[in-house]
């Protein structure tokens, strides 16, 4: 398969080699289980069903979940037949939907893994994809009617931030595109009339404040109010940056936690904005927020 699927546009054949996402054609899972620290219409009280894939096409420096998005080798190979009943085994667990973390780099394999969900009548919960943003639009077309909630990140609105951590300096632009799709696709948000506090359809924009770079999270913010009405999505403003993944970088600034006046100056742009979402508590920058990832 000759793989241009992200914006990275590798143009190699990942049966024979690796891309920039650090993974072949081959489906590999890093953790498959309820997960309980989304955001609360996400995790619900019986946790929502993630699938974490090993590999990331974006590879930032900080990435809280590095051992499987930068260093590779972590995960268990699945066939879309066993991926297929897992899905369905995480349903029967209780969980509130399937969450699908960074599977972007494997939507020719799960497209056709979807659909055959969505046709059989077997899945009876919302689909989450769950993305760092950095999306082609002709991908994010080929899952039109098959995502209920779309749940990227707005990294960046500075391209020489999303060059320095991420290598992509046409990040701002991507992302910006990607979530215009995606609230084309799915709409204003909306809850389920069964469970009131459980978000069914739409999309929610996370965006991760990081130490020395509120102006930047204000821009994003900006940039997100020019392309949608701020009652049509939700966005999660997170505090959980965490040093310790990024003290191999050279990056001082990096090396320290979010500082509450950082983060509350960021919070109080996305209420000027008229924003609704969810904001975090202090006490979330913790290494034990970041799951094992032994396949499981
Ligand atoms: S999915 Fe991987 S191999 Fe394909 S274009 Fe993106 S980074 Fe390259």
């Amino acid at each position: 398969m000759i793989c241009n699927i992200c914006p990275r546009k590798c143009n190699i054949d990942r049966s024979s080699a690796l891309g920039f996402c650090g993974e072949s054609e081959a489906l590999r899972v890093a953790r498959i289980a309820p997960h309980h620290f989304e955001e609360p219409p996400i995790s619900g009280t019986r946790g929502s069903g993630t699938v974490f894939f090993s590999g990331c096409s974006l590879r930032c420096v900080f990435c809280q979940n590095k051992v499987i998005s930068r260093e590779g080798g972590r995960g268990k190979g699945m066939s879309p037949d066993e991926l297929y009943c897992r899905i369905l085994e995480l349903q029967e667990s209780g969980v509130h939907n399937i969450n699908l973390v960074t599977p972007t780099h494997f939507i020719g394999t799960l497209l056709p893994l979807l659909e055959r969900l969505k046709s059989s009548g077997e899945l009876h919960i919302p689909i989450v994809y769950n993305s760092s943003g950095y999306e082609r639009i002709e991908t994010l077309r080929a899952l039109d009617g098959l995502i209920d909630i779309y749940m990227p990140d707005f990294k960046y609105a500075s391209s020489e931030l999303a060059a320095r951590y991420s290598a992509a300096p046409n990040y701002p632009e991507v992302a910006e595109a990607a979530i215009r799709e995606m609230i084309r696709q799915r709409g204003r948000y909306r809850y389920s009339k069964g469970e009131p506090d459980l978000l069914e359809s739409g999309v929610l924009v996370r965006h991760l404040v990081l130490p020395s770079h509120r102006a930047d999270s204000i821009e994003v913010l900006r940039r997100l109010r020019a392309i949608t009405e701020p009652e049509d999505i939700l966005i999660s403003l997170m505090s959980q940056y965490t040093p310790d993944f990024a003290l191999d970088t050279p990056y001082k600034n990096l090396h320290r936690r979010l500082t509450s006046f950082e983060y509350s100056t960021v919070c109080a742009e996305a209420d000027s904005l008229g924003f609704i979402g969810f904001e975090q508590c202090r006490d979330s920058s913790s290494v034990q927020y970041t799951p094992d990832f032994d396949g499981e």
